[in-house]
């Protein structure tokens, strides 16, 4: 499969016969599974937004590990209740994310598939995917691994997003969406997060010394954070790319692939 005439070829599950993918277990050693959100991404992203990165980034991942990898279907719902307070967002429990990729990544072991990634671009997804990789492992006798989508970019994230709180339709993740699938943005929309001074979220964001549950509403009221009048499509290819790089980079030394034919 291809993105387009000009893009790379990439093995897509979805859209192959059973007589072609017969033909490309002879070569794939890793199932990467895209897994996202149907969540609100404020007023200026759509809420297929996180599976829609997902399922980007993966298929670009698997074109650069072909003819090693194959995309499965994506997992486009995920854990989100801390977005229920916003219209449309639908969650799942954690127990039935789990049981989801229970039974793909069951199934495809059945057809041969022994290494998995969950390549995931919802941070509300972490943790349940984290013991997903866990039970998993131990229950199925499979390889998984996990990575949150772009996370890696350390290098490009701190040179150019400038934004001091980002993390949900944001400057990252607008910028993201500016080079992967500009169709999901709101262009007339692009604002700014509309932060709340106080409250208990202060005290929770990742890095603090606690963690706790918190909703959105208490953090922002127009279901952003971060700048995204800041974001550029630029912004969104470097963070982007150099997160492919990492990923391609520590797959093939895991996966002991061919790696004079990816690099
Ligand atoms: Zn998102």
């Amino acid at each position: 499969m291809r993105f387009a005439e000009n893009e790379p070829e990439f093995y897509d599950l979805t859209n192959m016969t059973w007589e072609e993918i017969k033909g490309a277990l002879e070569t794939i050693k890793l199932a990467i599974i895209p897994i996202g959100a149907h969540e609100q991404h404020g007023p200026h992203m759509v809420e297929s937004c996180d599976a829609v990165l997902a399922e980007k980034m993966s298929q670009k991942l698997a074109a650069r590990l072909h003819p090693y990898a194959l995309v499965t279907p994506t997992v486009n719902m995920g854990i989100s209740p801390h977005h229920m307070k916003f219209p449309g967002t639908i969650t799942l429990r954690s127990s039935t994310l789990i049981a989801i990729l229970r039974d793909m990544v069951s199934s495809l072991k059945q057809h041969g598939i022994q290494k998995f990634l969950f390549l995931n671009a919802h941070g509300g997804n972490m943790s349940t995917l984290n013991v997903a990789v866990t039970i998993l492992t131990e229950e199925l006798g499979v390889e998984i691994y996990c990575a949150k989508t772009t996370a890696s970019a350390k290098k490009a994230i701190s040179e150019h997003v400038k934004s001091a709180l980002f993390g949900h339709s944001c400057e990252r993740e607008v910028s993201e969406a500016l080079y992967l699938a500009p169709e999901m943005i709101r262009f007339d929309k692009i604002t700014k997060g509309q932060i709340k001074e106080g409250g208990r979220w202060k005290h929770l964001r990742p890095g603090k010394a606690l963690q706790g549950f918190y909703r959105y509403e208490e953090m922002t009221g127009n279901g952003c954070i971060g700048d995204a009048t800041k974001a550029s499509r630029e912004i969104g290819m470097k963070i982007v790319e150099e997160a492919i790089e990492n990923l391609v980079r520590e797959i093939g030394e895991l996966l002991d692939l061919n790696t004079k034919s990816i690099y």
